[in-house]
């Protein structure tokens, strides 16, 4: 797989798996855009990281619950890069908590970040993509939007809707030579994941069929999968990176 000359934006690429994928795309010799909301010092140092390869990186500073921040994230893309080949739509967030103690920003806050960010990046790159004629769009969902999971309704519902939502996006813009795939992770060791107690990580080891908890960079591989064209014929799929727990 080879990335020259193509420009990846990564949501989310100040921490865990969006880290591990703006990395890999760097290593694969792509521009890559890394986008946070909170972290700066995160993010420069994963540009930093890949800037010391001799690759090309920028952090960009975007809520993407924002459409106008987006917006001037994309023009800041296409200004530095001049093209955008691939978006990778891996911001999230959790408010875990059981629906009858669940606050309405709680369901609020999910839904505007896991889903409508992903909604409001989407459509903001497609406009570049369609000229192009070409592109690929990688959604980061998750099994909880497959199988459910208590304490997590808000969260289960935005990731059920990224599936939703990518299956339809993929059908509108695969006669533009656009492809939009799915990756649900199961359980990958990031600050999401360290903040569960002990004993419910074993419940969660005991599920996973290859006995061991995901690293970021497993979800990376399969992202770059995704977006090169080894993956060319393969669009509106949802391919789970969780060690057999879905099985
Ligand atoms: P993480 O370590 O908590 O990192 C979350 C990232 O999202 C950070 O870079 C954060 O930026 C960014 N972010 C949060 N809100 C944002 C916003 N409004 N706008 C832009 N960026 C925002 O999470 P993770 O575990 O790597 O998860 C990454 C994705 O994988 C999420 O969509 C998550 O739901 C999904 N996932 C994770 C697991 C898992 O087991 N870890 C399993 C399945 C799916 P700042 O640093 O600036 O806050």
């Amino acid at each position: 797989m080879n990335f020259k000359n193509k420009t990846v934006i990564v949501t989310g690429a100040s921490r865990g798996i969006g880290r591990a994928i703006a990395l890999r795309f760097g290593s694969l010799g792509a521009n890559v855009v890394v986008n946070y909301s909170r972290n700066k010092e995160y993010a420069d140092d994963v540009v930093q990281t890949i800037d010391s390869t001799g690759k090309r990186a920028v952090s960009i500073l975007a809520d993407v619950t924002s459409s106008s921040e987006v917006a001037q994230m994309i023009d800041l893309t296409l200004d530095e890069f001049g093209s955008i080949d691939i978006l990778v739509n891996n911001a999230g967030i959790t408010k875990d908590t059981l629906l009858l103690r669940m606050k309405e920003s709680d369901w609020d806050s999910v839904i505007d970040t896991n889903l409508k960010g992903v909604f409001n990046c989407t459509k903001a790159v497609t406009r570049s993509m369609m000229r192009a004629r070409k592109g690929s769009i990688i959604n980061i969902s998750s099994v909880i939007g497959l199988m459910g999971n208590a304490g997590q309704s808000n969260y289960a519902a935005a990731k059920a809707g990224i599936i939703g939502f990518s299956k339809s996006i993929a059908r509108e813009l695969a006669p533009r030579g656009i492809r939009v795939n799915v990756v649900a992770p199961g359980f990958i060791q990031t600050d999401m994941t360290k903040v569960l107690n002990e004993s419910i990580k074993g419940e969660i080891l005991d599920q996973i069929p290859l006995n061991r908890f995901g690293m970021p960079d497993d979800v990376a591989r399969m992202v770059a999968f995704l977006a090169s064209d080894m993956s060319s014929y393969i669009t509106g799929q949802v391919i789970n990176v969780d060690g057999g727990m879905m099985i």
